[in-house]
């Protein structure tokens, strides 16, 4: 048997999409991003909790420090250096800043924070729009 357990987190950022990429995402543009994020295990712990969903809020922490109100923009994105200089937040990514990589970027994030011998991430969701997300599984 196996406990899963969740808890959503939601943040405001803008992101665009440069590389190899010629769509409209390629123009500066905000969403208010949802993610959620699962995590799994054998054991509970002597409260009979997989964990305290008031410990979460570490990821809430780091969410709030580094991608809120943020623009998240490629490494590569000559936006970069306007943003740096004027002062703006900026969470600069390695790939495309897409749901897929914020899904990566939050899930490698939350094994840092999270996993441990009795814990394990499952999986980070994310949903930039009502419609639209990714989900990446560890
Ligand atoms: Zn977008």
């Amino acid at each position: 048997m196996k406990y899963i357990i969740s808890r959503t987190f939601k943040f405001e950022a803008a992101h665009r999409l440069l590389k190899n990429y010629t769509g409209k995402c390629t123009s500066n543009h905000g969403h208010s991003w949802l993610i959620k994020l699962h995590l799994e295990g054998d054991n509970l712990d002597e409260k009979d909790m997989l964990i305290d969903f008031q410990e979460l809020k570490i990821l809430k922490t780091w969410i709030d420090e580094n991608l809120d109100h943020a623009s998240l923009l490629w490494e590569m994105d000559p936006m970069c250096q306007y943003i740096k200089e004027s002062g703006q937040r900026i969470y600069v990514t390695k790939k495309n800043p897409t749901s897929e990589h914020i899904a990566e970027v939050v899930l490698h994030e939350a094994i840092r924070l999270f996993e441990n011998s009795r814990i394990k991430v499952q999986c980070v969701e994310v949903n930039e729009t009502c419609t639209t997300g990714a989900k990446i599984i560890s």
